[in-house]
């Protein structure tokens, strides 16, 4: 079954190809995404970008790999706007809503985490914060001055892009020229900026004193750069060359074109062998993006509280409707299109309900093993989720009418199927059947409402009227009304 499957093939930008996937040291897979910045709700666009490399991370683990995935923080250093005047978005942040940073960052943090938990994302192995490695950021930043890739500017200190420039290829992920960008140098300049070349990056930025977050240093009291942090985590937990970098496609200039450029600079190694990245969710084909006010928030899906929707989508169906595109193309979004995914959606989880229930028969008139073998090299095709789906789709068919009674299924072929199913639906492409969620735990509640009455009857038998007062009580707090008759008790949730 195995011999008809191709092996996992990964589009690297850096490339600008799919390679055949070799891990430097397998079966170990180092894989890094950039977190969020924690300075305000992710909306829909950022959960897309988490969703991807959440299916890379299931897919890998399912091949076999050990992965180690590592999703950072960024709880300080992501400025707006230029890196030499912007303010900290999270101080800004802090400012506007009279609260103290680190609050802010608690906060967001918390509502990231409940968000990626209702769309089924499995959480990181580690997920380190940029304050948590200061002392690592000031140690590599010192390391790229040693080297000379660096010069200090009243208390900050620059990465000095022409120099790296002139050894190593600066640019080679973007695809962006030096040379062209040199020669709006002179234009750039005007202005007193600190900066000797208007590519440079701040790498440690000297603090205002009215600064909160900020950390002493050999050049004074300052903050690390936004691109820093990830530099250091990624190599710290994964090793100075590691196998995969994630994150949108907006991040590949200049952030992580800065991080190979810090790595090579510190360590002389080139970090990453495979650069991913996720394409944008889109609004009417404008990037959804918080500055520019398209932006809608999970809640809001959901709710169906959105002034662009018609009705509200469940964090399932709006999973569906992102692996149903390529990660590396533009997702529109828009109400036919969820209202599409729904449909389809339901119709994939009612062929398990299907499937569960089917009864095998001597022999099989199915190729249950193509089916397998298809959804393999699709996923083994840059993880391509929205052809998986469609052979998902075809096996949909092929189960309907082995219970139609037009087809058959002999028992060894319906246990392969059900894990297949089982595997890609549920462990690779992270689905869950909300019905079945919802009713299983009506369920659960059922029995265990039914212990508790029974001991509640048992102490009034034994006239232990306190505990029975109790029980009534407390489930009273948690709206669960009793009535009692004389020959049983029932129970009631009042909403
Ligand atoms: P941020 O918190 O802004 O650093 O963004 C977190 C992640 O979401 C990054 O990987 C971004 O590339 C990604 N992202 C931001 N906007 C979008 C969007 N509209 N569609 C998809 N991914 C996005
Ligand atoms: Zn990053």
């Amino acid at each position: 079954m195995d011999n008809t499957t191709s092996p996992l093939y990964i589009y690297n930008s850096l490339s600008g190809k799919k390679e055949a996937f070799k891990p430097l040291n397998p079966p170990f897979v180092g894989l890094y995404t950039c977190g969020p910045t924690v300075y305000s709700d992710v909306h829909l666009g950022n959960v897309r970008t988490f969703l991807t490399f959440d299916v890379v991370f299931r897919y890998l683990s399912y091949l076999g790999y050990k992965v180690r995935y590592v999703r950072n923080i960024t709880d300080v250093g992501h400025l707006l706007g230029d890196a030499a005047e912007g303010e900290d978005r999270i101080e800004k942040r802090a400012k506007l809503e009279k609260l103290e940073p680190m609050e802010i960052v608690q906060k967001y943090t918390n509502g990231f985490h409940d968000t990626i938990a209702a769309f089924n994302l499995i959480p990181p192995s580690i997920e380190p914060t940029a304050t948590g490695h200061i002392v690592e950021q000031i140690e590599m930043v010192q390391r790229i001055l040693d080297n000379g890739y660096a010069y200090i500017v009243n208390g900050s200190v620059y990465f000095d892009v022409k120099k790296y420039a002139e050894q190593h290829k600066y640019g080679e992920l973007s695809g962006r020229k030096i040379e062209e960008q040199l020669e709006q140098t002179r234009e750039n300049l005007e202005g007193g900026d600190e900066k000797r070349f208007f590519a440079d990056f701040a790498i440690w930025k000297k603090a205002s004193p009215e600064t909160i977050m900020k950390w002493n240093s050999p050049w004074g009291e300052g903050v690390p750069g936004w691109h820093l942090e990830c530099s250091v985590m990624s190599t710290k937990y994964l090793g100075k060359e590691f196998d995969i970098h994630g994150g949108g496609m907006d991040l590949k200039f200049p952030h992580h074109e800065c991080e190979i450029a810090q790595s090579v600079g510190a360590d002389g190694v080139n970090p990453v062998k495979y650069w991913m990245h996720g394409n944008m969710l889109t609004v009417n084909g404008t990037k959804m993006s918080k500055s520019l006010d398209n932006s809608f928030l999970p809640h809001e899906l959901i709710s169906g509280s959105h002034p662009l929707l018609d009705k509200g989508y469940s964090a399932m169906t709006t999973r569906f409707f992102f692996l149903q595109a390529n990660y590396r193309s533009t997702v529109d979004f828009s109400n036919e299109a969820l209202l599409a995914a729904e449909k389809g959606y339901k119709r994939l989880m009612a062929a398990i309900k299907t499937l569960d229930n089917i009864r095998a028969s001597d022999s099989s008139s199915v190729d249950v093993n193509k089916l397998i073998g298809d959804c393999r090299n699709s996923m083994n095709d840059d993880f391509n989720t929205p052809v998986t789906i469609a052979h998902l789709f075809d096996g949909v068919k092929m189960i309907n009418s082995v219970a139609d009674g037009k087809n058959t299924l002999n028992q060894p072929d319906l246990d392969r199927l059900r894990t297949h199913y089982q595997d890609f639906v549920f462990d690779i492409l992270g689905l869950k059947d909300e019905d079945d969620a919802g009713e299983s735990n009506v369920t659960l509640l059922d029995d265990v409402m039914h212990i508790v009455l029974d001991l509640r009857n048992q102490s009034k038998q034994n006239k232990d009227w306190a505990t029975a007062d109790f029980i009534r009580d407390e489930l009273k707090k948690l709206h669960i009304s009793i009535k009692d008759s004389k020959e049983s008790s029932t129970w009631e949730y009042e909403d």
